[in-house]
């Protein structure tokens, strides 16, 4: 196996905003992603999720500690160089799927490979590519607004991986999505990681949870617990995933 991501050690302090004290948000956060994983991290709020994210994403530095995405040291990356390199590594997908409203899909999709300078035939079939896989390529023309949320998700989706990235970084993704949707949605990552595309997902959904391959509860800045799935289905991990969160609350965990 290729190691993909390590975080290694991760400290994130914020001054507290009302009392200039220091928060710790991430204390000592330690794991490592595999090439071709699928990991789903679950954790109350406040627990750091959105903190480990943005370091993940190049948005923030930690405080102290290593992220590394394949050889590259994430805090040497030089600011002007952060949106590159997120262009070029990484796909994102969010709750609220963060369309640009006056572009149309097509456009949407396009944009990270407009902004690379990719050639206009290569652009074109990689979106016939991804549009055919997602199932939205009758889409391509309309805008965001004449879409539901779950065909939206998939036009976020499909901007997120037009790039082919190393990894895709979901957060909350079936959020805002109705449960039909949303398991379709979940088949959706779940066929893109078939195809060996690595995914670090965040969800407070034990159902979302059920699809990956591994899911790391964090609280207070640390990853305290992991299971794997193993050999379960996607029912019998969930099953796995509700129980290992009784127990862990039942514990004071
Ligand atoms: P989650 O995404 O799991 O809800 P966060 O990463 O948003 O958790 O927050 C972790 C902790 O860090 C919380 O106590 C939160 O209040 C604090 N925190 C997050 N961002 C900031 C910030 N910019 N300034 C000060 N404290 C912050």
């Amino acid at each position: 196996m290729t190691r993909l991501l390590t975080v290694k050690n991760v400290k994130k302090t914020y001054q507290s905003r009302l009392n200039g004290q220091p928060v710790e948000a991430l204390r000592h956060m330690n794991f490592t992603v595999e090439q071709g994983e699928y990991v789903a991290i679950m954790g109350e709020s406040g627990s750091g999720k959105s903190t480990l994210l943005n370091l993940i994403a190049t948005l923030d530095k930690p405080t102290a500690g290593l992220i590394q995405l394949e050889q590259m040291n994430l805090s040497e990356i030089p600011e002007k160089e952060t949106a590159n390199f997120r262009r070029e590594h990484l796909g994102f997908v969010f709750q609220d799927f963060n369309l640009l409203e006056n572009f149309s899909v097509k456009d949407n999709i396009l944009l990270p490979l407009v902004l690379s300078r990719m050639p206009y035939s290569k652009m074109q079939t990689r979106l016939i590519a991804v549009t055919t896989a997602l199932g939205i390529d009758s889409l391509i023309e309309k805008y965001p607004y004449e879409l539901s949320g779950g065909q939206q998700q998939r036009v976020a989706i499909a901007r997120a991986i037009v790039t082919q990235p190393e990894l895709l970084l979901a957060d909350e993704p079936t959020g805002a999505l109705d449960s039909k949707t949303s398991s379709q949605l979940l088949q959706v990552f779940e066929r893109l990681n078939d195809n060996g595309q690595t995914i670090l997902m965040v969800t407070h959904s034990s159902l979302a949870a059920s699809h990956a391959n591994r899911v790391l509860f964090i609280k207070d800045g640390q990853v305290f617990h992991q299971i794997y799935r193993g050999e379960k289905d996607n029912q019998q991990f969930f099953e796995t995933i509700t129980e290992t969160m009784t127990a862990l609350v039942a514990k004071g965990g």
